[in-house]
Formats: C-alpha cells, sequence, structure tokens
C-alpha cells in the first residue's frame, strides 16, 4: 500500500533490544593535527536493526566515513561507544565487512578475482573446501562466476566493485558497511549495482548501513534514511522510507512518494549545510 499524498514522512522509531544489532550511542570524534583539533562528529546516536538497510546521508565533510571506521573499529572514538550485539567495539569485529569507494585500490591486482575473494577467509582462518565453497557462491551472488580467473585490471569498474562486495559478501558479515561505493561508476552500472545490494541483502540477510551523498540513491535503496547535519555532526533526522518493499529503477523512481522523500530530505540537507542543527538531546 502506497501512502496517500503528502502524508507525514514517519520518522525512525526507538528499537526493542531484541531487534537492535548494532548500536551507536553519543559518539564524538576529534582528530588531533599538527595545526590543532577537528572535530569531526560531535554527539551521533542511532540503532540499526537486524536486517535493516538503513542510507547514511549528509555533506560532504559531515564526518560520514569518520563514523563508518569507528562502527568498524578501524577508529577509535573520542567518546561514546560503538556497541554490536550487545558488546562495545574495541577492535575490527569478526562480523563485519566493509566496502570503500576507491575499489581499485582495495583489491590486490596481482591476485586473481577468486583469489582477492579469498583472501580475508585465508586470513581467518577458514578450511580450504569452505573457502573454495563461500567464494563460489559470493561470486556467483555478484553475477562474476565467469570472471574468476581474471585478474582486476581486467575488469570494468563496475566489475571491480561488484569483486569487492563479493569479498564482502564471501566474509558473511553480520553488518555490511559501504562508504560511497558506487560513487565512481556509470549510471547505468550504478542502477545494476544498487539493485544488486538490496537482491544480495535481502537473500543473504544482513544489515546494511550504505553511506551516500547521492539523495536519490539514499531513498531508493533504503527502509530508513539517516540525515547527519554538517560538521560537528549530530543526526538530523531518522526517517523511514514508506515505498513498497519491491522497488524498480523506472516504477519506483516514478512514484510521487519517491519524490516527496527526495525532496524531504534534499531539504534537510540544504538546512544542514546552511548550518542547521538540531537540539541534540531532542533527537534520539
Ligand atoms: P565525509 O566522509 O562525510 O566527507 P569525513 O569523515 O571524511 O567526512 O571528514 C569529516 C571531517 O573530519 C572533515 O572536516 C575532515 O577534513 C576531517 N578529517 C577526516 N579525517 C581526518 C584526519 N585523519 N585528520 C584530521 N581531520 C580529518
Ligand atoms: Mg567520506
Amino acid at each position: 500500500m502506497l501512502p496517500e499524498n503528502n502524508a507525514p514522512i514517519p520518522r525512525g522509531r526507538t528499537l526493542p533490544p531484541e531487534e537492535t544489532l548494532l548500536s551507536v550511542r553519543g559518539l564524538q570524534k576529534i582528530y588531533r593535527t599538527d595545526s590543532g583539533d577537528v572535530e569531526a562528529v560531535r554527539n551521533l546516536t542511532f540503532d540499526l536493526g537486524k536486517n535493516e538497510l538503513a542510507c547514511l546521508v549528509g555533506p560532504s565533510g559531515s564526518g560520514k566515513t569518520t563514523l563508518l571506521k569507528c562502527i568498524a573499529g578501524l577508529l577509535e572514538p573520542t567518546s561514546g561507544d560503538v556497541i554490536l550485539d550487545g558488546k562495545a567495539i574495541t577492535g575490527p569485529p569478526k562480523k563485519m565487512a566493509v566496502v570503500f569507494q576507491e575499489y581499485g585500490r582495495s583489491l590486490f591486482p596481482w591476485l586473481r578475482v577468486a583469489e582477492n575473494v579469498e583472501l580475508p577467509l585465508r586470513n581467518a582462518g577458514v578450511p580450504k573446501a569452505e573457502r573454495t565453497r563461500l567464494v563460489d557462491e559470493a561470486l556467483e551472488n555478484v553475477g562474476l562466476a565467469e570472471a574468476r580467473a581474471s585478474y582486476p585490471w581486467q575488469l570494468s569498474g563496475g566489475m571491480q566493485q561488484r569483486v569487492a562486495i563479493a569479498r564482502a559478501i564471501a566474509y558473511q558479515p553480520e553488518v555490511l558497511l559501504m562508504d560511497e561505493p558506487f560513487a565512481a561508476v556509470d549510471a547505468q552500472t550504478r542502477a545494476d549495482l544498487e539493485d544488486l545490494v538490496r537482491s544480495i541483502q535481502k537473500r543473504l540477510g544482513m544489515t546494511v548501513l550504505f553511506v551516500t551523498h547521492d539523495i536519490d540513491e539514499s531513498v531508493y535503496l533504503g527502509t530508513r534514511v539517516i540525515i547527519l547535519s554538517s560538521s560537528p555532526t549530530v543526526v538530523q533526522e531518522d526517517l523511514v522510507v514508506d515505498l513498497p518493499e519491491t522497488r524498480d529503477q523506472l516504477e519506483t523512481r516514478a512514484l510521487a512518494r519517491f519524490t516527496e522523500l527526495r525532496h524531504h530530505v534534499y531539504e534537510q540537507i540544504q538546512r544542514a549545510k546552511r548550518g542547521f542543527r538540531p537540539d541534540v538531546t531532542s533527537v534520539r
């Protein structure tokens, strides 16, 4: 069922503990540099549920990458906590994988596609037979079974990014973090990769946090959009995407509700750029 035209946009709800997989609590990150302190993230608090595909948008420099690095345990927060399955994260968690924007730099050029996908499993000590099965499945899932023996540099940008996605899902993460993963591919490839992420997320039942600066992409992909303020960053708004679960590049994007949601997110980001910030105590 589609919401009525101009129906109020639902806000993210507070999840009960049993539905929560990941919690970001009062996260602050200050970079100490030679030329002084940079407070990239001031106070971020939100929860991600199991099997949720949440998009995170915010102006450039608002701390999206900083936040992902803190969640991935690659960067230590200045204060606050990231809690996964009830335990505070202190280093890279086993059940988490990250896909970065620069796929070109994230794949090893001297390893074949299948070897690139296998590497993290090898590092994690997964036995050979199991590794082979997981690599085959992951490559199958991203439609790259044929390219397993190729080198990354023999593939197009979109295919390289699919290798990076395969490497992440072969690892069977509970949480998949994606940092503007499709920013550098052409529009058609991007649309295909968006649908790929949705179908894999559904099939494998992962929680995905997808960072993008593309407003349309955030509304098309997400079950929820978390909008960040400009730096020093707080959560400006957390909204539910009340579009039908089945998304289609042409049909979904042609819905009046799609336009309303993207309009709303766009306005919020414009406000963020103008320096508006909510009183964080009033945002959950
Ligand atoms: P986004 O991904 O939203 O564009 P970032 O997380 O990359 O934002 O950066 C947020 C802010 O923190 C920016 O002002 C950026 O210049 C600053 N910053 C990021 N990384 C570092 C660093 N290693 N040292 C100092 N400042 C940094
Ligand atoms: Mg970034």
